[in-house]
């Protein structure tokens, strides 16, 4: 198997373990170790960066183009995605898919973690619109579905929170500007893939599934949310694939006494990816 493949795979198992923690990788000292460990191993030209594709973000040799849609979609739903730092060095970023596929400058991406009128006019501007919603689950917020608005007839803006639980809660309560939009939740996301609210520690893929259920509703377009999931189910099944390979060699680190991270977090990872990928019916 490709070697390029394979780093991919012990990056996502890796990225299972950020929950509730405001800066993941700082806790992945371990992970840390093991990776130098493995790079110390290899020749020192492959420590050289890989080839990207502009498209879609990917590595060359992974890119998930075939999957994306021929054509940006027609959306006329403006997406600000409000994004912590931390999901920008993911490997399992799925915002650019996101952006893939929607017309350019209609899915604008904030790194940071405050949002300041002053820094951020344009953002600010955009909170205080009242055409935009905060999707940001809470008892103050309104279930989408359930608004009289014609979202067809007025363009809107949809303001979301990129990353952990606990990190977007964090950024939602700290930053004033966040809750000036009305907040609206959803109703519809089935628990499997409503991974905001069950899943706290993959909001990286709740972020792109949460974009494709709200553009469904607001655009009266159910194909959006197939067209927006289907790169999103080729790599979690492309990671599965791969990820059981590297299942086994973890293990025989563990029989060896040379890893120590708990496993059946990376299981239960698989079985949410597995969900996702079998359920057709979002
Ligand atoms: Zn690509």
């Amino acid at each position: 198997m490709n070697s390029e493949l394979n780093e991919e795979a012990v990056e996502m198992n890796e990225e299972d373990d950020d929950e509730d923690e405001e800066e993941p990788r700082e806790r992945d000292d371990d992970e840390g170790e093991e990776g130098f460990s493995v790079l110390s191993d290899l020749p020192v030209e492959m420590s050289e960066r890989r080839p990207t594709c502009r498209r879609c973000c990917r590595p060359v040799k992974v890119c998930l183009c075939p999957y994306l849609p021929p054509r940006p979609l027609d959306v006329s739903t403006c997406l600000y995605i409000v994004q912590h730092p931390a999901e920008e060095s993911r490997v399992l970023r799925t915002v650019p898919l996101l952006a893939a596929c929607l017309p350019p400058g209609q899915c604008k991406v904030f790194i940071g973690r405050r949002f300041s009128e002053e820094r951020y006019p344009e953002l600010a501007a955009v909170c205080r619109d009242p055409r935009s919603l905060l999707l940001y689950p809470g008892a103050t917020a309104d279930n989408l579905e359930d608004l009289s608005t014609d979202f067809t007839a007025t363009p809107h803006n949809v303001i979301l929170i990129d990353g952990t639980w606990s990190q977007a809660k964090d950024m939602f309560l700290r930053n004033a500007l966040l809750r000036l939009p009305r907040q609206v939740q959803l109703r519809s996301a089935p628990s499997s893939q409503y991974v905001i609210r069950t899943q706290p520690t993959n909001m990286c893929v709740s972020t792109l599934e949460c974009a494709a259920v709200t553009l469904s509703i607001m655009e009266k377009n159910h194909s959006i949310q197939e067209v927006l999931l289907k790169p999103l189910q080729a790599l979690c099944s492309f990671q599965l694939q791969h990820g059981a390979q590297i299942h086994h060699s973890k293990e025989h680190l563990i029989k060896n006494g040379q890893y120590n991270k708990i496993m059946p977090k990376n299981k239960r990872k698989i079985r949410r990816m597995q969900k996702l990928i079998s359920n057709q019916n979002i």
